[in-house]
């Protein structure tokens, strides 16, 4: 199965998903940060939070004393680290001119604005990439332990494949558009969270046929994929 049919199904089973849910690029900026090691309902407490209290702009980012914002985004965990690591990102995006000077770097000259955005102290790259496709749309794609994981037990990736090796063969693989990258990590999501969970619940995924991971869990001997909830 190539990179393109695997869109195919996964797309045809699960449909438009919708990713990234914010309503303003500075709340997908604030998201790709809070989301670093929590689950997603913990960064919507938290980002409910910042709205509560008017703080979810770049200005009051930055100006919140570090102590007040890091108990606003308690429920995300990690939450001091993530404190300052909100202000060094809201600084940035100050002092680089606002987000529409952000979304058009982004767009004219990608590989330094990936550059700019992991010279943050705490942006790795899936946070810098979440930030270029999901709040300016730049074609670049975003790996995470959901597609590392798929891919693996689909034998399309070694598991402990380099992230930028994994990524290149995206871009190698498939047209480079922001919205089917976007649709198709938000696949990921959605399967690595239905089926292919850290034990795999293999009923109802729509790749069993495909799937030498849930092949060999069908033999005697082999690893039984958990029944689904
Ligand atoms: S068949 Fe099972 S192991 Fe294979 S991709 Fe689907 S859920 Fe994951």
């Amino acid at each position: 199965m190539t990179l393109s049919e695997l869109y195919t199904r996964l797309f045809a089973h699960f449909g438009p998903q919708h990713w990234w849910p914010a309503d303003t690029p500075f709340e997908v900026v604030v998201g790709a940060v809070l989301t670093q090691n929590t689950a997603w309902r913990n960064v919507e407490r938290a980002i409910a939070n910042l709205k509560a209290h008017e703080a979810l702009s770049p200005e009051a980012i930055v100006r919140a004393p570090l102590e007040e914002l890091a108990r606003w985004i308690r429920p995300s965990g990690f939450f001091r680290q993530k404190a300052q690591r909100l202000q060094a990102v809201a600084a940035f995006v100050l002092d680089r001119g606002g987000m529409e000077a952000l979304r058009a770097q982004a767009h004219a000259d990608l590989p330094a604005a990936r550059r700019a955005w992991l010279a943050i102290r705490g942006v790795g790259p899936e946070t810098a990439d979440s930030i270029l496709l999901y709040a300016f749309s730049a074609p670049i794609f975003v790996i995470d332990a959901y597609t590392k994981r798929i891919l693996s037990r689909l034998a399309l990736a070694p598991a402990e494949i380099p992230y930028e090796k994994l990524q290149a063969r995206f871009h190698a693989a498939l047209p480079r558009v922001a919205q089917l990258f976007n649709e198709y990590h938000a696949l990921f999501v959605a399967l690595g969270k239905t089926h292919c969970r850290p034990r795999p619940r293999c009923e109802g995924c729509p790749l069993t046929e495909a799937c030498p991971h849930f092949m060999s869990s069908q033999k005697p001997r082999g690893e039984r994929c958990a029944p689904s909830a």
